[in-house]
């Protein structure tokens, strides 16, 4: 259970993020324990938090790095990570891009589509390299969560059909500059179901078993991130069950000998450990409605704008009798809305509201519109 360091919070100014940096320790901690299987390489997909402080952690935990920008994988060297263990994916990657992945010998380009692969090969050979390949095969899997956080269907833009898999391996295997080790997947975010894991495991012994008997063999697979967390029980599941998630693998997945493993997970690590710490402006009362106006807005945490998303509310400065409020905040748009119908304990101006679960896609997605101050942060 997350203790919230009030005096601290005292004289911070506000909004800022709160990092709670013993419950990442135990988060990785868990991490570690439940991949300990061989061939299991876990690495953190950075997009999702990249604060130095927490970085290092992530990093004395021994993870390595999914990026998927050119700027991600400066900052995870920036960080001290080490190359051999970043792993870079997306869609359009920039001939910039993939220079920087090349000259600084990350371990793999996902790569996305055959014009990518080209563009690759030709930069590979100008710069005398040889450029470590695994696919994103789209596997056509509903992973049953938000729209815009599903990226494993035929129709989503990530990834290339399971049928142009062939020539693209033979393609890298007539080129000294590639070298093809494997697949990866990634089908979506915050997945609470077992099922999407498993079917991507039935799939991915399918596709091994038909390119065994081509006498093609996945050096390594990727299976990416996607587990998810709870969002409104916070405090009873601070760390998910990464036991249950490894154990899909382990028990699904028919690995060859000396095969790697690699995951992805972004949210299900930071998620967690984080909170948006924001102070009521105004109690509002409205016609029909109560609202509690705070400082914190959309440019700060944007997951509930976006994606409709919705994190636990508390009012970490109260004990006074529950009533019922909209929270919101003082951005220009009708979207700009934490919540409706809260339940929290009555609110005065000054109140300090905790929005939990907010570690991950929080900070690192701020924006300065309405051309606000960024979030700052304080971490203990
Ligand atoms: C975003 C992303 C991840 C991490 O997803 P989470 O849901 O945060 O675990 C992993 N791999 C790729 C390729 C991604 O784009």
């Amino acid at each position: 259970m997350t203790i919230f360091p009030l005096d601290n919070f005292k004289e911070l100014k506000t909004p800022f993020y709160y990092y709670d940096l013993e419950l990442l320790k135990k988060t990785l901690s868990e991490v570690n324990s439940a991949s300990d299987y061989p061939g299991f390489k876990v690495h953190y997909a950075i997009k999702a938090n990249a604060n130095p402080l927490l970085l290092s952690i992530i990093k004395e935990a021994e993870l390595g790095i999914d990026a998927v920008s050119g700027g991600e994988i400066r900052a995870a060297l920036e960080q001290g990570f080490n190359p051999a263990k970043i792993v870079y994916a997306g869609v359009g990657k920039s001939d910039e891009e993939i220079t920087l992945a090349l000259e600084n010998e990350i371990s793999c380009l996902n790569v996305e589509s055959f014009a990518e692969l080209k563009i690759i090969e030709e930069i590979a050979k100008s710069l005398n390299k040889i450029a470590p390949i695994s696919i994103r095969i789209n596997p056509n899997i509903d992973a049953h969560t938000h729209k815009y956080i599903t990226t494993g269907l035929e129709e989503n833009k990530f990834g290339i059909a399971p049928d142009s898999l062939e020539q693209m391996i033979t393609f890298c295997s007539m080129s000294d500059n590639l070298d093809f080790k494997g697949v990866h997947f990634h089908i979506g975010s915050q997945i609470l179901d077992t099922k999407p894991f498993e079917l991507l495991c039935d799939f991915i012994n399918r596709l091994q078993e038909s390119y065994k008997q081509k006498g093609i063999i996945f050096r390594s697979i990727n299976v990416g991130g996607g587990l998810g967390i709870d969002y409104e029980n916070p405090d009873q599941h601070p760390i998910p069950d990464f036991k249950q998630y490894f154990n899909i693998f382990h028990e699904n997945l028919q690995l060859e000998n000396g095969q790697e493993l690699h995951f992805e997970l972004g949210r299900s690590i930071v998620a967690q450990c984080g909170s948006l710490i924001t102070k009521v402006l105004y109690v509002k009362e409205g016609q029909k409605k109560k609202f509690a106006i705070v400082d914190a807005g959309m440019t700060d945490l944007i997951r509930p704008a976006l994606y409709q998303a919705h994190h636990l509310i508390q009012n970490l400065t109260s004990d006074g009798p529950e009533e019922v409020y909209d929270v919101v905040g003082p951005i220009c748009e009708s979207s700009d809305v934490f919540g409706t119908d809260e339940r929290l304990n009555c609110v005065r101006r000054g109140d300090l509201f905790a929005l939990r679960s907010a570690g991950a896609y929080g900070e690192i997605m701020a924006s300065r519109y309405n051309l606000r101050a960024l979030p700052g942060c304080f971490a203990k």
